[in-house]
């Protein structure tokens, strides 16, 4: 029976991750201080808690320096937009992360406004959303960025592929639309959302399939051309009495059955996960280049 070729986030993201450790150390070699990344945590939601420890910890492992500083989830906007302001107005901080989602009496979208776009490593800005959409340089958000360099790192073009995106939101499926349609990345892009119809023949429609919907499963192996690339974003909870934890994550994928359809698919986790921290690292040491080029002064 077919499989199709698994596309193993984490070895590809270790990669990435290894290449950025040996540019930081070129970097620094040239006696400039190593990047430094500040993430901004407002309250103590454990998952997002772990997230940041996650990506401090990948961040010390490439040599880039950094702190996060932490805030009671009492915290007022008028007092994080002064947090933001500071680390805007901070030589030495080269990328600013606000870790997402902010508590409900916060306007994420103000605070991101706020931030200095050539800070924002997280490439929320509109300024950043407007400099891809015209294809000219600036922050990509790390899930697209990391989506593309697993498509390239395994050796798949996308050059006259019919490529199509379930999800349409700014932190996912609309940045990768851009990506893969811009000059050099050549797709022909359609993008789905739920008041799409008849989605399982646009999606039998793709040679490269994008899941960033976040439903469990929702994309069976009926919706999948024979051969095609899958790529799954989608992190859900599953309810698993058999693990200790009482869930397992699983995709937007049924990965079992598609992995029978697809010809490549990437797993969950393990598939676009690992690159979203990877993608991170790579727009700090990006934000700090783009600093010293523009001669802020800070070797
Ligand atoms: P989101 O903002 O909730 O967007 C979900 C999108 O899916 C929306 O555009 C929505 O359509 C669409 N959708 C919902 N139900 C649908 C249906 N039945 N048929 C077709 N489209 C449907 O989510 P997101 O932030 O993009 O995240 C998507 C998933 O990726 C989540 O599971 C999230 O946890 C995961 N994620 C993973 C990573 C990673 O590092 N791997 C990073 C970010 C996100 P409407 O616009 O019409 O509502």
């Amino acid at each position: 029976m077919q499989q199709a070729n698994t596309i193993d986030g984490r070895a590809i993201a270790r990669a990435v991750r290894t290449e950025v450790r040996s540019k930081v150390d070129a970097w620094t070699a040239g006696g400039r201080r190593p990047p430094y990344l500040t993430v901004v945590l407002v309250g103590d939601n454990p998952a997002s808690a772990s997230y940041v420890r996650g990506k401090m910890r990948a961040s010390a492992q490439a040599g880039i320096a950094g702190d996060t500083l932490r805030f009671e989830s009492s915290l007022t906007e008028e007092s994080l937009l002064g947090v933001i302001d500071r680390l805007n107005a901070d030589r030495s901080v080269d990328g600013i992360l606000v870790q997402l989602p902010l508590p409900g009496h916060i306007n994420d979208r103000r605070i991101i406004a706020r931030l200095s776009p050539d800070k924002d490593v997280d490439g929320l800005h509109v300024v950043n959303a407007g400099r891809l959409a015209a294809g000219q340089a600036g922050f990509v958000p790390c899930t697209p960025a990391g989506i593309m360099e697993l498509l390239r790192r395994s050796g798949i073009t996308t050059s006259g592929k019919r490529a199509v995106v379930v999800g349409r939101s700014n932190l996912v499926g609309k940045p990768l639309a851009q990506l893969l349609m811009q000059k050099g990345a050549d797709a022909t892009v359609t993008v789905c959302h739920s008041r799409t119809r008849n989605l399982s023949v646009v999606c039998r429609e793709a040679d490269i399939l994008v899941a960033a919907i976040g439903r469990a499963g929702l994309i069976t192996a009926g919706m999948i051309k024979p051969g095609a690339v899958v790529i799954d974003v989608g992190i859900n909870r599953v309810d698993d009495p058999a693990r200790e934890r009482g869930y397992r994550l699983a995709g937007d994928v049924d990965f079992e059955a598609a992995r029978r359809v697809a010809g490549w698919i990437t797993p969950v986790p393990g598939g676009v996960g690992p690159m979203t921290i990877a993608m991170l690292l790579s727009n700090t040491l990006f934000a700090a280049q783009r600093h010293a080029a523009g001669n802020n002064n800070r070797a």
